[in-house]
Protein backbone atom coordinates (compact mmCIF):
# COMPACT_ATOMS: atom_id res chain seq x y z
CA UNK A 1 0.00 0.00 0.00
CA UNK A 2 0.76 3.37 -0.61
CA UNK A 3 2.11 5.19 3.22
CA UNK A 4 1.79 8.77 3.48
CA UNK A 5 4.67 10.40 5.29
CA UNK A 6 5.11 14.16 6.29
CA UNK A 7 8.88 13.85 7.10
CA UNK A 8 11.50 11.37 7.22
CA UNK A 9 14.93 12.26 9.10
CA UNK A 10 17.28 11.33 11.00
CA UNK A 11 18.10 12.93 14.86
CA UNK A 12 18.15 11.96 18.29
CA UNK A 13 15.48 10.84 20.72
CA UNK A 14 14.44 13.10 22.74
CA UNK A 15 11.74 11.51 24.85
CA UNK A 16 10.90 8.26 26.65
CA UNK A 17 12.97 5.69 27.89
CA UNK A 18 14.94 5.85 24.53
CA UNK A 19 16.19 9.40 25.24
CA UNK A 20 19.30 10.37 23.29
CA UNK A 21 19.32 7.41 21.05
CA UNK A 22 20.46 8.05 17.68
CA UNK A 23 16.93 7.34 15.71
CA UNK A 24 15.40 8.17 12.02
CA UNK A 25 11.73 9.35 12.76
CA UNK A 26 9.47 8.85 10.19
CA UNK A 27 5.61 10.84 10.64
CA UNK A 28 3.38 9.87 9.14
CA UNK A 29 0.63 12.07 7.91
CA UNK A 30 -2.22 11.93 9.44
CA UNK A 31 -4.34 11.14 12.81
CA UNK A 32 -7.85 10.02 14.17
CA UNK A 33 -8.26 11.84 16.86
CA UNK A 34 -7.50 15.33 14.96
CA UNK A 35 -7.50 16.72 11.32
CA UNK A 36 -4.66 18.76 12.46
CA UNK A 37 -6.80 21.96 11.01
CA UNK A 38 -6.84 24.61 13.57
CA UNK A 39 -10.32 25.03 12.36
CA UNK A 40 -11.22 21.47 13.71
CA UNK A 41 -9.90 21.80 16.74
CA UNK A 42 -12.18 22.96 19.24
CA UNK A 43 -14.28 19.65 18.24
CA UNK A 44 -11.21 17.41 17.77
CA UNK A 45 -10.75 14.74 20.17
CA UNK A 46 -7.38 15.88 20.95
CA UNK A 47 -6.83 19.14 21.31
CA UNK A 48 -3.37 19.95 22.61
CA UNK A 49 -1.51 18.72 19.64
CA UNK A 50 1.86 20.89 18.60
CA UNK A 51 2.37 18.53 15.38
CA UNK A 52 2.66 19.37 12.12
CA UNK A 53 1.13 15.78 10.30
CA UNK A 54 -0.95 17.36 7.48
CA UNK A 55 0.24 16.33 4.16
CA UNK A 56 3.44 15.23 3.03
CA UNK A 57 5.33 18.04 2.55
CA UNK A 58 8.01 17.91 5.04
CA UNK A 59 11.97 17.07 4.78
CA UNK A 60 11.90 13.26 2.94
CA UNK A 61 8.08 13.55 3.20
CA UNK A 62 6.14 11.79 0.46
CA UNK A 63 4.20 9.30 -0.80
CA UNK A 64 5.97 6.33 -1.00
CA UNK A 65 4.52 3.26 -3.31
CA UNK A 66 5.97 0.27 -1.23
CA UNK A 67 7.08 -1.09 2.09
CA UNK A 68 10.58 -1.39 0.55
CA UNK A 69 10.57 1.85 -0.91
CA UNK A 70 9.44 3.38 2.52
CA UNK A 71 12.68 1.28 4.17
CA UNK A 72 15.07 2.19 1.70
CA UNK A 73 14.41 5.64 2.34
CA UNK A 74 14.95 5.48 5.93
CA UNK A 75 18.33 3.38 5.35
CA UNK A 76 19.69 6.47 3.18
CA UNK A 77 18.40 8.75 6.16
CA UNK A 78 20.24 6.40 8.68
CA UNK A 79 23.23 6.77 6.51
CA UNK A 80 23.56 10.31 5.82
CA UNK A 81 23.76 11.09 9.49
CA UNK A 82 26.16 8.33 10.68
CA UNK A 83 28.15 7.42 7.48
CA UNK A 84 26.96 3.78 7.21
CA UNK A 85 24.05 1.88 6.50
CA UNK A 86 21.70 0.35 9.48
CA UNK A 87 23.37 -3.25 10.85
CA UNK A 88 21.30 -4.51 13.22
CA UNK A 89 24.13 -6.10 15.40
CA UNK A 90 22.68 -8.35 18.00
CA UNK A 91 25.93 -8.31 19.76
CA UNK A 92 25.97 -4.29 20.10
CA UNK A 93 24.39 -2.64 23.31
CA UNK A 94 21.33 -1.82 22.47
CA UNK A 95 20.81 1.84 22.62
CA UNK A 96 23.89 1.46 19.85
CA UNK A 97 21.48 -0.47 17.33
CA UNK A 98 19.65 1.60 14.33
CA UNK A 99 16.25 2.55 15.57
CA UNK A 100 13.15 4.18 13.50
CA UNK A 101 10.92 5.81 15.24
CA UNK A 102 7.17 5.41 13.46
CA UNK A 103 5.45 8.53 14.53
CA UNK A 104 2.92 11.15 13.50
CA UNK A 105 0.06 12.25 13.58
CA UNK A 106 -0.88 8.37 14.65
CA UNK A 107 1.51 5.99 12.71
CA UNK A 108 -0.77 2.84 13.47
CA UNK A 109 -3.35 4.23 10.90
CA UNK A 110 -0.75 3.41 8.06
CA UNK A 111 2.17 1.30 9.68
CA UNK A 112 1.74 -2.53 9.07
CA UNK A 113 3.17 -5.78 9.47
CA UNK A 114 4.78 -5.49 6.10
CA UNK A 115 6.43 -1.98 6.45
CA UNK A 116 7.66 -3.31 9.84
CA UNK A 117 9.26 -6.32 8.19
CA UNK A 118 10.92 -4.25 6.16
CA UNK A 119 12.11 -1.67 8.52
CA UNK A 120 13.64 -4.89 10.18
CA UNK A 121 15.32 -6.50 6.95
CA UNK A 122 17.25 -2.94 6.41
CA UNK A 123 18.58 -3.22 9.81
CA UNK A 124 16.17 -1.59 11.97
CA UNK A 125 14.59 -2.12 14.89
CA UNK A 126 11.24 -0.64 15.03
CA UNK A 127 9.65 2.00 17.84
CA UNK A 128 6.12 3.34 17.76
CA UNK A 129 4.34 6.14 19.56
CA UNK A 130 0.92 5.82 19.65
CA UNK A 131 -2.31 7.35 20.75
CA UNK A 132 -2.94 3.90 21.70
CA UNK A 133 -6.55 3.65 19.75
CA UNK A 134 -5.40 1.40 17.22
CA UNK A 135 -4.19 -2.36 17.66
CA UNK A 136 -0.08 -2.60 16.92
CA UNK A 137 1.03 -4.68 14.39
CA UNK A 138 3.28 -7.79 14.58
CA UNK A 139 7.14 -7.05 14.85
CA UNK A 140 7.46 -4.04 16.64
CA UNK A 141 10.22 -3.92 19.19
CA UNK A 142 8.73 -0.95 21.16
CA UNK A 143 5.99 -0.03 21.93
CA UNK A 144 5.12 3.86 23.36
CA UNK A 145 1.93 4.43 24.09
CA UNK A 146 0.39 8.26 24.94
CA UNK A 147 -2.68 8.23 25.72
CA UNK A 148 -5.68 11.16 25.31
CA UNK A 149 -8.17 12.02 27.16
CA UNK A 150 -11.63 11.36 25.81
CA UNK A 151 -10.54 8.27 23.57
CA UNK A 152 -10.40 4.88 24.23
CA UNK A 153 -7.35 3.42 24.76
CA UNK A 154 -6.51 -0.33 23.12
CA UNK A 155 -3.29 -0.97 23.71
CA UNK A 156 -2.72 -1.73 27.20
CA UNK A 157 0.25 -3.46 26.44
CA UNK A 158 4.04 -2.06 25.63
CA UNK A 159 7.30 -0.81 26.86
CA UNK A 160 6.69 2.50 27.92
CA UNK A 161 2.79 4.67 28.94
CA UNK A 162 3.99 8.59 28.46
CA UNK A 163 1.09 10.14 30.07
CA UNK A 164 1.14 14.37 28.80
CA UNK A 165 0.63 15.89 32.17
CA UNK A 166 -2.05 17.37 33.26
CA UNK A 167 -4.86 15.72 31.48
CA UNK A 168 -8.65 16.16 32.87
CA UNK A 169 -10.09 12.85 31.95
CA UNK A 170 -6.43 11.09 31.30
CA UNK A 171 -5.70 11.21 35.32
CA UNK A 172 -2.18 8.67 35.59
CA UNK A 173 -4.46 6.41 38.25
CA UNK A 174 -6.87 5.79 34.98
CA UNK A 175 -4.17 3.63 33.74
CA UNK A 176 -3.63 1.49 36.91
CA UNK A 177 -4.89 -2.14 36.87
CA UNK A 178 -4.19 -5.44 35.99
CA UNK A 179 -5.23 -4.57 31.89
CA UNK A 180 -2.36 -2.22 31.84
CA UNK A 181 0.81 -3.49 31.83
CA UNK A 182 3.90 -1.25 30.80
CA UNK A 183 7.86 -1.52 31.65
CA UNK A 184 8.03 2.10 32.27
CA UNK A 185 5.05 4.97 33.43
CA UNK A 186 6.28 8.02 32.47
CA UNK A 187 4.78 11.74 33.36
CA UNK A 188 5.41 14.27 30.52
CA UNK A 189 4.83 17.89 31.10
CA UNK A 190 2.40 19.60 29.19
CA UNK A 191 3.96 22.24 26.84
CA UNK A 192 2.48 25.92 26.30
CA UNK A 193 1.75 28.29 28.14
CA UNK A 194 1.58 26.92 31.01
CA UNK A 195 4.69 24.65 30.93
CA UNK A 196 6.37 25.49 33.99
CA UNK A 197 3.57 25.35 36.22
CA UNK A 198 3.19 21.98 34.50
CA UNK A 199 6.34 20.94 35.02
CA UNK A 200 5.79 22.04 38.59
CA UNK A 201 2.85 19.39 38.62
CA UNK A 202 4.49 16.64 37.27
CA UNK A 203 7.15 16.72 40.18
CA UNK A 204 5.23 17.10 42.72
CA UNK A 205 3.00 13.95 41.48
CA UNK A 206 6.16 12.35 41.04
CA UNK A 207 7.29 13.43 44.36
CA UNK A 208 3.98 12.30 46.05
CA UNK A 209 4.01 9.02 44.03
CA UNK A 210 7.67 7.98 44.60
CA UNK A 211 6.54 4.10 43.68
CA UNK A 212 4.77 5.10 40.65
CA UNK A 213 1.23 5.21 40.52
CA UNK A 214 0.71 1.15 41.21
CA UNK A 215 3.23 -0.62 43.47
CA UNK A 216 2.29 -4.15 42.05
CA UNK A 217 1.95 -3.80 38.65
CA UNK A 218 1.62 -7.52 36.91
CA UNK A 219 4.67 -8.43 34.74
CA UNK A 220 4.67 -9.62 30.81
S1 LIG B 1 -3.18 12.04 19.14
FE1 LIG B 1 -1.05 12.78 18.93
S2 LIG B 1 -0.82 13.32 16.75
FE2 LIG B 1 -3.02 13.08 17.14
S3 LIG B 1 -3.73 15.16 17.56
FE3 LIG B 1 -3.21 14.23 19.55
S4 LIG B 1 -1.05 14.75 20.00
FE4 LIG B 1 -1.47 15.17 17.80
Amino acid sequence: MPYRVKELFSTLQGEGMNVGRAAVFCRFSGCNLWTGREQHRSAAVCGFCDTDFVGTDGPGGGVYSSADELATAACGAWSDATGEPPVNDTNASQRGRPLVVCTGGEPLLQLDAELVAAFGEVGFEVAVETNGTIPVPEGVDWVCVSPKAHSEVVVRVGDELKLVYPQQGAEPERFTGAEWCFDHYLLQPMDGPDRHANTVAAVEYCRRHPAGVSASRPTR
